[in-house]
């Protein structure tokens, strides 16, 4: 007990520290914990004797003390066991922009909490100190603790984050459950490669859902760069959290040279459009060399404004562009082209909606939950386009 108290003081300290800062994330001294005998909920029992985990769609078929892809998902004595169960190893507080949602409570923070490892292997992952992580670390943190921190630093929701929330979904929806219940959202932070099993138990407790493409979601890309043979189930993804009433934003990281074709960007908008509805918001990001793909360079603001206007002739009325300062941050409504809600450095500045979110110059519509923030913040940061 004095143990788990003194983890949750330090990382109080730490959020109070960086809290209303542009912060960096938070890393936890590491140790190695002793596995956990956790029992996954998403896998079964084959005939050959190994175990199917059905936690994301790579569906690992895995054998008696064996692991899958991600690590993290073991076969003990022909059961799906979790060894990172809680085991946090980043959390922070961060904008809603940041993540980034446009059209879901603007203005608000959110804890964001991440674990080790991924079920991807891209080669340009930002994250890549925890998402390569082949060892089973971080800090024991029960579920409910999670909600304690998030509700004692003020924030309105708490987003799984930093690795793809799959891998540790059991976990996610324990945390998920209280955190309803003392009244916070909770969003996932995912690249989309679910099953329909996991979207079935996410349906009720995950209130929105950002799923991030690379690359325009075009197949050679993701086999080469991401270590992923099939976009097709992400495509899937979208339109079953769409069905069960998730909230849905897309992103697309645009890399130089390998993942900035124009014609994949006019395939994955069209589908989008068509499948997903024009008021689907897509944020075209910058991609930013790291990891394996550091002699790269970052995307130029003029590739993204041609994907952005692509996504625009293709019908979609929220195009954003991110990672970059610039004008297509903001929301402007479609019918009269004026700026209804302010954005700069991934927050709220300006708000130009009714109480019924609807846009004050021409009294059109704008798809919004939430409302009004009750805190604006100006960075002094200005555009650079
Ligand atoms: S969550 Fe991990 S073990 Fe399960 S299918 Fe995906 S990569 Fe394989």
């Amino acid at each position: 007990m004095l143990a788990i108290s003194s983890f949750v003081f330090t990382f109080k300290c730490l959020l109070i520290l960086f809290k209303d800062k542009e912060m960096p994330m938070i890393k936890y001294k590491k140790y190695i914990i002793n596995i956990m005998d956790t029992q996954a909920r998403f896998w079964h029992k084959l005939r050959s004797g190994k175990v199917e985990c059905t936690a994301c769609a790579r569906k690992c078929k895995i054998p008696e003390s064996g692991h899958g892809f991600c690590f993290v998902r073991k076969n003990i004595d022909g059961r799906l066991v979790l060894p990172a169960y809680g085991k946090i190893n980043a959390m922070q507080i961060d904008p809603i922009e940041k993540k980034p949602f446009n059209h879901f409570m603007p203005g608000t923070y959110v804890l964001g909490i991440g674990t080790s490892s991924c079920n991807f292997g891209c080669m340009f992952c930002q994250n890549h100190n925890i998402s390569k992580e082949h060892e089973i670390s971080g800090v024991d943190v029960d579920p409910s603790h999670i909600v304690e921190i998030a509700l004692e630093n003020g924030v309105e929701g708490i987003a799984y984050t930093y690795n793809e929330p799959a891998i540790f979904i059991e976990y996610a929806l324990d945390v998920a459950k209280i955190a309803h219940k003392k009244g916070l959202y909770n969003v996932f932070v995912t690249n989309g490669y679910l099953t329909s099993e996991v979207v079935g138990a996410m349906k009720g407790l995950i209130d929105a859902a950002v799923v991030d493409f690379k690359g325009n979601g075009a197949e050679k890309f993701a086999n080469k760069y991401e270590m992923v043979a099939s976009t097709e189930p992400i495509r899937q993804t979208l339109i079953e959290l769409k069905k069960a009433g998730i909230h849905i934003e897309i992103t697309d990281l645009i890399v130089p040279n390998v993942g900035d074709s124009l014609d994949e960007c006019n395939k994955l908008t069209s589908w989008i459009h068509d499948n997903l509805g024009a008021d689907t918001p897509v944020h075209f990001t910058q991609f930013h060399p790291d990891y394996k793909m550091l002699d790269y360079p970052i995307t130029d603001y003029r590739t993204l404004l041609k994907h952005y206007e692509i996504a625009r002739g293709n019908g979609l009325n929220y195009a954003y562009i991110g990672n970059i300062p610039n004008k297509y941050e903001s929301t402007y409504c479609p019918e009269c082209g004026k700026l209804v809600i302010g954005r700069e450095n991934m927050h709220t500045t300006k708000w130009a909606l009714n109480e019924n979110n609807e846009c004050k110059s021409c009294g059109a519509a704008i798809p919004i939950t939430g409302s009004r923030p009750r805190r604006f913040r100006y960075e002094g940061i200005r555009a650079l386009y």
